[in-house]
């Protein structure tokens, strides 16, 4: 029996002679491991269509312990993405996540389309070299392309089940009163009143809170109106690091420390 599903390719290894396991994201069944057969071999048609961070349309059929390739098709190989080492970076963060907090064969469309929405988006950030004679599409800095990451994260959290919010304090649960800032607790991953202060807290600007709650708020489609002001980079990043520690217990990332390397 033979099937098709689109894919966004998360990660391979090499098994047996010649043969890579593949695992994908799939739009019809959410995480999935599959096998393709002879791969590595110089002639294999497959060769060079199944990397990371290609987005596919599979033909598979029903194996034994895993589903076996019959037929691959490239839908974006996300070239420009793979031609820029920190865009790279910020993809291959995306795909770790969604790789390492989600199960096998638990259906999940939104997460399918959060991820491609978020590899599409990412690909704005630079001009493609068949495009000079064309307007150049709205390009993104490296912070913007840092916060849709950030954004990104903050909704797969919310699409996981958890609840990123930063609206009520994460000690008593009392919605906290905004002021001109507000206390930021690293260790346990949230904001709290002042009457909950109990040990060492950062103040984060409210930008900053705006910013993950909208997030946390939106279908993944609809982000993309700018938020002003935008917030500072390196504190979104921060408290979306301390949320997912809070929610999910892992901690760096092999992608974030890829991306410490580049700097
Ligand atoms: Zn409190």
């Amino acid at each position: 029996m033979t099937y098709h599903v689109d894919a966004l390719i998360l990660r391979t290894r090499n098994v047996g002679e010649a043969d890579e396991l593949i695992t994908l994201f799939t739009r019809e069944k959410g995480k999935q491991t599959i096998r393709a057969k002879g791969i590595r071999k110089i002639k294999s048609k497959l060769r060079g269509n199944l990397e990371p961070v290609s987005h596919v349309r599979l033909g598979l059929a029903k194996g034994r312990s895993f589903d076996v390739v019959t037929e691959a098709k490239m839908t974006d190989r996300f070239s420009t993405i793979k031609a820029q080492p920190r865009l790279y970076g910020l993809a291959a963060k995306a795909i770790e996540l969604t790789d390492v907090l989600t199960f096998e064969h638990e259906k999940d469309r939104a997460i399918y389309e959060l991820l491609l929405y978020t590899l599409k988006a990412l690909t704005r950030s630079s001009v493609p070299s068949s495009a000079v004679v064309l307007p150049p599409p709205p390009a993104y800095s490296e912070s913007d392309t840092r916060l849709i990451l950030a954004a990104f994260e903050i909704q797969l959290l919310k699409l996981l089940g958890y609840d990123p919010h930063l609206r009520r304090c994460v000690v008593c649960n009392q919605e906290v009163t905004p002021r001109a800032s507000l206390l930021f607790d690293e260790r346990s991953g949230g904001i709290v009143g002042s009457e909950c202060r109990s040990h060492a807290t950062s103040e984060i600007t409210l930008t900053t809170a705006k910013f993950v709650n909208l997030s946390s708020e939106r279908p993944a489609v609809a982000w993309g109106a700018r938020i002003t002001p935008m917030p500072a980079v390196e504190e979104v990043e921060r408290v979306v690091n301390a949320l997912r520690r809070r929610f999910t217990e892992k901690g760096n990332m092999k992608s974030e420390r890829y991306l410490d390397s580049l700097t």
